[in-house]
């Protein structure tokens, strides 16, 4: 390997930036050369390809998004579309390839490697941390602070006014957020995708607060069409508590946006050099992982394919909690 192309795919997520930076210095330490490629699997097909030195990535570490900007392109899902992709990737003689993204982003640098059978290192870029094999993912800290804070400041209101909340959370049909934001935020309960709640079980738990003499109620809700949103949550279960003012909130891209807490900023760290040293070791097709503060190397397939466990013990704390 001489030349190592990074990109960032799919949505964007607090810390791609220090992670763009950890790939590069540690490759240029290593002495190859960096090429940043725009606009995710798009910049390969319209060929805007940068050539990468330390300072391209300075002063980076501590920004939202991502520097070398994000796309959804629909034309890397055509083998014409990999095709021209591949061609142009080779006449700018990178030869490896990093890819920062999600469940989508990594599937697409799966089926392109076994096309063309050259090197790709996968890192784990999503607030939603749904991806298998990995403790967590880069930009699910920042954005499980984001939520925090803002339910927070949702929190004085909701208590002023005597009021119910359901507050939407990202999560693409995961529930990690909306979990573990709601215990970070005291709420009241977590609806996810992945356990189903009945509405009676649901009006159970607002009812015990309220005879309980709770002023106020949140309950955090992970987008998806399992738990019908927010919204759709809000409706079914109005009619049984008219003592309280039911309100809807959808936190939507904020969640996305914000300087990289410092967890995300060292995880993202971490796995960037760790990226590196995969394609140094001779790894290929593999997705860098942490489980239990290690690093480790999970096969594309794995990490795509299986759906991540959730912790339902969590949502247990959180009933026993609320009480
Ligand atoms: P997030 O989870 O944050 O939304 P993601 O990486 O899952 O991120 P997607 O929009 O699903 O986001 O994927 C990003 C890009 O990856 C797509 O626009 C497409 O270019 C490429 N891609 C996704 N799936 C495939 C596939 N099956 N084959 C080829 N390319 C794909």
């Amino acid at each position: 390997i001489k030349c190592i192309g990074i990109l960032t795919s799919g949505g964007d997520a607090p810390g791609m930036n220090a992670a763009i930076r950890a790939v590069t210095r540690t490759a240029i330490y290593n002495g190859f050369e960096v090429k940043g490629i725009m606009r995710g699997y798009k910049g390969l097909i319209t060929n805007e390809i940068i050539p990468f030195k330390t300072q391209n990535v300075s002063n980076i570490i501590q920004q939202g998004g991502t520097i070398l900007k994000t796309a959804r392109c629909m034309e890397f899902m055509t083998p014409e579309g990999r095709k021209l992709a591949y061609e142009n990737m080779t006449a700018q003689g990178i030869d490896a390839l990093v890819v920062i993204g999600g469940d989508g982003s990594l599937s697409g640098a799966r089926i392109f490697a076994s096309e063309y059978n050259f090197p790709i290192v996968g890192m784990p870029g999503t607030i939603d941390n749904d991806l298998f094999g990995t403790d967590t993912t880069i930009g699910y800290d920042t954005a499980l602070n984001t939520i925090m804070e803002a339910v927070d400041k949702i929190r004085d209101t909701a208590s002023s006014h005597e009021r119910l909340f359901f507050i939407e959370v990202m999560g693409r049909e995961a529930g990690f957020l909306a979990l573990n934001g709601a215990i970070a935020s005291g709420a009241e309960a977590a609806i996810i995708p992945e356990i189903a709640t009945e509405v009676d079980q649901l009006s159970e738990l607002i009812g015990n607060g309220f005879r309980k003499s709770k002023n106020s109620s949140i309950v955090l809700v992970a987008e998806s069409e399992l738990t019908g949103g927010a919204t759709g949550l809000a409706e079914r279960v109005k009619n049984e508590f008219p003592q309280y003012d039911v309100r809807v909130t959808i936190l939507g891209h904020i969640q996305r946006g914000g300087s990289p807490s410092a967890s995300d900023r060292i995880l993202a760290s971490r796995m960037g050099e760790a990226s590196i040293n995969a394609l140094l070791e001779g790894q290929r097709n593999v997705m860098i992982g942490i489980q239990n503060d290690e690093l480790v190397y999970i096969p594309f397939s794995k990490a795509i394919k299986n759906q991540k466990p959730i912790n339902r013990d969590l949502l247990n704390t959180i009933k026993i909690l609320s009480i």
